[in-house]
């Protein structure tokens, strides 16, 4: 037998967060010398530490210079900043990775991945359950949940399946990774401040069809011209996706049904049958459908996957319903686009409760759907300003201070029939921990509503 990839290597994680936890733990089992730098103090990491299984080389607190001599691999979270470490380490010959590619490395089954601005985390899971219908292993993580280097020695990564989500900051230091299957879902403006600017943004997302080959497969929406755009020349075989038109090779909608094209008799699946609600949701189930076909998953299993298949917390949630009014909890819609998709076509008049960090992106899309479903708005957070001028004069705006003062503010705007939705269009680091921590918040509040009725 060989030895595994990283025994005897040099390899130094940078930030010690739940990627960098999983790729210290598969350099150590690996038999590597692993050291590890963070932030944050021992005192805090030691519990997450004692988990690790051996004992790395430490530098907390900072990441000093002399973390990075003398390595061979340096593991950088997603998320992490420009280090002068880095650079200093890459030009003394050490190699330069991100956690998702060193567990792309390890994967000898059929790699997934799925990319996008909006629906990721969606049609990842979704994926993973329509390929863990087949009955082969299946592993379903990445950017999201659990980190892919934790699917290194499964069965899914021998011969199964092995589903990941990718993040714009993960594809920024991939290098061998190669998805069988890849898809890009849509592309809109998110993360700008990271990446300066669309071009860039979209340059990154692009490397999720890196290294396929002809025998490869990829997955793209046909209703978003720059994916449509980015997508011209690749080697793999080509499978758009389309809301709005039907294509003779790909997946499309057709009044009731998602139709698939391009593998023998056309194949069609009842949207009713799902119980993902809106528009938004058909578009992630084409792909998902394109990406498990793509792969072998028979039709019938597929189907079935399909039919059990339940929402992701803070993912349009119903929280509850109570005097006529129906609470929504998408917490998870962070961007301006997701806010307009999920607000398009939406059944009921909306009090919707939105803001909080911004993204830099341009809010006037969300004046133009509240112009034709907004009952009020309700704004919370440092870009509530911002918000509340490009809505102004198109509904009745209240600025609220915290959670609870916005909840209040929404029910005394709604109408019976009505629905308050939480669906931000910001990040949430300014008044919360992350988006579920927001989201848990929207739901306290209106079920402490609820009860008191
Ligand atoms: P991600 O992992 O990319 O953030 P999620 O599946 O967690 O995606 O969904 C995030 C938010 O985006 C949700 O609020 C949802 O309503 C919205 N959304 C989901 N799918 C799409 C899509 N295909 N296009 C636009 N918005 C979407």
């Amino acid at each position: 037998m060989t030895a595994p990839a990283l025994s005897g290597k040099r390899v130094l994680i940078v930030g010690f967060g739940r990627s960098g936890q999983a790729a210290a733990r598969l350099a150590l089992q690996q038999g590597a010398q692993v050291a590890i730098t963070d932030l944050r103090p021992q005192s805090e990491l030691a519990p997450l530490l004692a988990t690790l299984g051996g004992t790395p080389e430490l530098h907390l607190g900072a990441h000093p210079a002399a973390a990075f001599e003398g390595r061979d691999l340096v593991v950088l979270s997603p998320g992490v900043p420009a280090l002068a470490g880095v650079e200093q380490a890459r030009s003394c010959g050490a190699e330069i990775v991100g956690e998702l590619e060193l567990g792309a490395r390890q994967v000898r089954s059929t790699l997934i991945g799925i990319t996008g601005t909006n629906g990721k985390s969606t049609t990842t899971a979704l994926t993973g359950a329509l390929c863990a219908a087949s009955g082969r292993a299946t592993f379903t993580g990445g950017n999201l949940g659990t980190p892919l280097c934790e699917a290194a020695g499964s069965a899914a990564a021998q011969d199964g399946f092995c589903v990941a989500e990718v993040s714009s900051f993960q594809l920024e230091e991939v290098q061998r990774f190669h998805a069988h299957a890849a898809a890009l879902l849509n592309i809109t403006e998110d993360h700008l401040e990271r990446h300066g600017g669309l071009q860039g943004y979209a340059a990154a997302k692009q490397r999720i069809f890196l290294n396929q080959s002809a025998a490869d497969h990829a997955i793209w929406n046909a209703d978003d011209a720059l994916v449509s755009e980015l997508v011209q020349g690749l080697p793999a075989q080509s499978w758009p996706f389309s809301l709005k038109r039907a294509l003779e090779r790909g997946a499309s909608r057709d009044g009731g049904d998602m139709v698939l094209r391009g593998f023998g008799a056309e194949e069609r699946y009842a949207i009713a049958e799902m119980h993902l609600v809106g528009t938004h949701n058909v578009a992630n189930a084409l792909a998902a459908l394109l990406l498990a076909r793509c792969v072998g998953v028979p039709a019938a299993a597929a189907r079935r996957a399909l039919r059990t298949f339940r929402p992701l917390a803070h993912r349009m949630e119903l929280v509850a319903e109570a005097r006529g009014i129906a609470f929504y909890d998408d917490s998870k819609a962070t961007n301006v686009d997701s806010v307009v998709r999920g607000l398009d076509g939406f059944p009921r008049k909306v009090v919707l409760v939105a803001g909080g960090r911004g993204k830099g992106g341009d809010y006037a899309p969300l004046a133009q759907v509240l112009a034709a479903s907004g009952r009020g708005l309700v704004l919370i957070g440092e870009d509530a300003a911002r918000i509340a001028a490009a809505c102004a004069g198109v509904l009745p705006i209240v600025q609220a201070d915290s959670m609870q003062q916005a909840v209040d503010a929404a029910l005394a705007m709604a109408q019976r029939g009505d629905a308050v939705v939480l669906s931000p269009a910001c990040a949430s680091f300014d008044m919360f921990r992350n988006y579920a921590h927001r989201g848990e918040e929207f739901q306290d509040c209106v079920r402490t509503w609820v009860a008191a009725r």
